[in-house]
Formats: C-alpha cells, sequence, structure tokens
C-alpha cells in the first residue's frame, strides 16, 4: 500500500486526509501546531462561491468545488455532518450600475444560476435591513461552512478509516531519493513516504522552493470579525458594496473587515485594527436598524494566495503534489476528490490542468 504524508491539518488537508483515507490508502497528517485549522481555515469567512472568480476555468472549478461539498456532506459521517453546511444562497449588490451590469452579464455568460431580484424582494427576503438595495443579484446555489468545524470533521473521519494525525509535527523538508520523494524530516526525524501531499498554506513554499519548486505567494492579510450572538437577523450571505456578511447557526455575524474581501489586494496588516472593528460594528448596526452589536473575536490570517491568485494544485515531480490556494473554502472538496484520483492513479482531473503548481519555475 502507497504511503502518503500530507503536510497540513487545514481544511485543504483534512479533505485529503478523508477521501485518500476513505479511498483506502494508508495516510499520515503532519501538523505544526497544536490543533487542526490552526492558520487561514480556522479564521475564514467560508463562504462556497463562484461568484468571485478570476477566469473562467477558475470560476467552472469553483462551480465544480460545490457540487464536491454537497457530496462532501452527503459522505462525511453517513451525512450526519450535513449541519455543517449552510446553502442559504447569497444576496449580491452593488453601488454602481456599470458595476452590478458587468458581473449579472459575466456570470449569466458563464451559465451559473442566478436571480435578478428588485428592492421590494430583498426586502422580503432579509426583512432585518433597514434599507434594502434597489436591486441585487441572488444566487441560490452558494453556502457557508464553519471551516474549522468542518477541518475537525474530516480529520475525524479520516482517523476513524484509519488514518494517523500528528500534532505539533513540523516537516522540516521532504526527502527524496533517486529524484523521487522517499520521506518527510521534521527536524532530527523523519518519516517514509511514498507520496508527499504539500498543503501547508502560506508556509507551503519554505518545503518545496529547496526542491527547486518556487511557489511565490501574495501577501494577504485578512482580519476577520466574529460578533456575540444575536437573535435570528440574516437568512443569506450577503455581499454588498463595503462589506461581506452572514450569521452563522450560533447567531453571531461574521464580517471580514475588507470589501469584497476575496478580491481584496491589500498587502499589510492593518495598522488599527481597533477602528476597523469599531467602524464595522458602526457599520453593521445601521445596516440593522435598533440592534446592538458586541464584539466578541477579531482574528487575523494570512491567506494562501499564490502569485497569480490561482490555485497551485497538482503533481510536481515523483511523488511530489502541492495543494496551495485561496478560496480554500470553496475548493477543498473538489481539489480533495480531484488530487485522490490523481495520486492513486484512478484518472486524472482535466479541470486541474490550468493550476499547474510547476507553472512557476522558469
Ligand atoms: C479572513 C479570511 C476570509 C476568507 N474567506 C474565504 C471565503 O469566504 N471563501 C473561501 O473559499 N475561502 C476563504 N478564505 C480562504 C480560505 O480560508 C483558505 O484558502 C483555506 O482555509 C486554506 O486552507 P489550507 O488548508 O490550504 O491552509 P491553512 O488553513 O492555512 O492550513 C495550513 C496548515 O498547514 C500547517 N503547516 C504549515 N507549515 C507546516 C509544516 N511545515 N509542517 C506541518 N504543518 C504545517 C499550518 O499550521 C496550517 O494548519 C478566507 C481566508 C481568510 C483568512
Amino acid at each position: 500500500m502507497q504511503r502518503i504524508v500530507i503536510i497540513g491539518a487545514g481544511l485543504v488537508g483534512a479533505a485529503l486526509a478523508f477521501r485518500l483515507a476513505e479511498a483506502g490508502a494508508e495516510v499520515t497528517v503532519l501538523e505544526a501546531g497544536m490543533q487542526p485549522a490552526a492558520e487561514a481555515s480556522g479564521r475564514s469567512f467560508g463562504w462556497i462561491n463562484a461568484s468571485f472568480f478570476l477566469n473562467e476555468a477558475h470560476h467552472h472549478l469553483r462551480v465544480a468545488g460545490m457540487a464536491a461539498h454537497r457530496r462532501m456532506a452527503r459522505d462525511l459521517m453517513g451525512g450526519g455532518m450535513a449541519g455543517l453546511w449552510h446553502w442559504s444562497g447569497c444576496l449580491w449588490w452593488e453601488d454602481e450600475d456599470a458595476a452590478f451590469e458587468g458581473q449579472a452579464q459575466d456570470l449569466a455568460r458563464l451559465g451559473y444560476p442566478l436571480r435578478e431580484v428588485t428592492g421590494s424582494e430583498v426586502a422580503a427576503l432579509e426583512p432585518a435591513l433597514a434599507a434594502a438595495p434597489r436591486r441585487a443579484l441572488f444566487l441560490p446555489q452558494e453556502g457557508a461552512v464553519d471551516a474549522a468545524a468542518l477541518t475537525r470533521a474530516l480529520l475525524q473521519a479520516a482517523a476513524d478509516r484509519g488514518a494517523a494525525l500528528w500534532f505539533g509535527m513540523g516537516a522540516t523538508g521532504v526527502l527524496m531519493r533517486g529524484g523521487a520523494v522517499c520521506g518527510v524530516r521534521m527536524g532530527a526525524a523523519s518519516l517514509a513516504a511514498d507520496q508527499v501531499i504539500v498543503a501547508a498554506g502560506t508556509a507551503a513554499p519554505a518545503l518545496l522552493e529547496p526542491l527547486g519548486y518556487p511557489l511565490p505567494m501574495l501577501p494577504r492579510p485578512g482580519l476577520i470579525l466574529r460578533t456575540r450572538p444575536v437573535a435570528p437577523l440574516l437568512r443569506h450571505i450577503l455581499a454588498m458594496p463595503g462589506q461581506d456578511l452572514r450569521q452563522d447557526a450560533a447567531g453571531r455575524l461574521i464580517a471580514p473587515l475588507a470589501a469584497h474581501h476575496q478580491a481584496d489586494r491589500g498587502e499589510t496588516a492593518p495598522q488599527d485594527p481597533a477602528a476597523l472593528v469599531a467602524a464595522a460594528i458602526a457599520r453593521l448596526e445601521a445596516l440593522f436598524a435598533g440592534v446592538a452589536l458586541r464584539p466578541d473575536a477579531t482574528a487575523l490570517a494570512w491567506r494562501p494566495v499564490p502569485g497569480d491568485g490561482l490555485p497551485a494544485v497538482g503533481p510536481l515531480g515523483p511523488g511530489l503534489w502541492a495543494a496551495v490556494m485561496h478560496s480554500g473554502v470553496t475548493l477543498a472538496a473538489i481539489v480533495a476528490e480531484a488530487l485522490t484520483a490523481a495520486v492513486l492513479e484512478r484518472g486524472a482531473e482535466p479541470m486541474l490542468a490550468p493550476f499547474d503548481p510547476a507553472r512557476f519555475r522558469i
């Protein structure tokens, strides 16, 4: 049996562990932190969507990612964890007509399910809003998931199928013999492996570059605010000009502190996060007139965004694989399915071809 080591227990590594263990592979997950979802996956907005995309191949991969999440919900613990996902749909609007129409036309051209709704329809769909926009796009197939809870559930399901989970075990290098992978180094210790998948998020370049595989990453800090729970206010994910927003099952509002956060190009961590939080609380209180909100926790994570913004997923050399991406919540389920098939030589997935992780090699 192939010995497969996955480096990183974020959502991407966990999804891979689940699908590979389910397929009968001998899987070990190495995680540098003391718990799963220690980095980006623990601080994500968790929106599963294809309305943000950089090119057509990226859009289609994201659409496939949404379908793969539904399969994951079916397969994970016999469907017993399906409550982690909320397939509420998204309401998306813009202040500027040109931006609104551009997005609507692009998505319609790609055949993405959507419906334009009037202001009064938005008011009926979201009665707690103090003021509805003039019009919005309703994107019915989009949803959200608590990425940290899903990571934990996937790792549990992988362990139930025999996967070994090691925490506090940072990989310090991938071992090669005769040009092929033979193991992973963890300081003075080592672990034999036939296949190694690097799913270490922003830390992936430190493992890949010494092997001759450059993986430039964009510096993309992401700050996310969670409020104390409040009574149900929101039924859908909202993507508004200055704010993405959703409410989780516990009643907390979850708010990235950057407008259109997935497309955010900010490179430095905010100098005054307290001011950003105060401004966001004021913005949200104005959105739902009369509702008092209190921040619960605010977290910063560096999002794993490869240099051209697109995922870096696939083979690099004999036994060596990369799975590094932003919008990794949207993409984790499809990447896990596709890489499982490729690693176990059960078929290549053509939709991954545009995201070849070796593309940064000169
Ligand atoms: C504020 C914010 C909002 C976001 N919103 C969305 C969204 O709405 N939709 C969406 O699809 N995506 C979103 N993302 C992006 C998404 O969360 C990430 O793309 C995804 O979580 C990446 O998962 P990952 O497993 O690849 O990386 P990570 O979650 O970063 O996990 C990598 C893991 O590898 C471990 N590791 C690192 N180095 C080593 C090593 N040497 N050895 C062992 N372990 C190691 C780390 O400790 C970490 O646990 C958001 C991200 C942020 C920060």
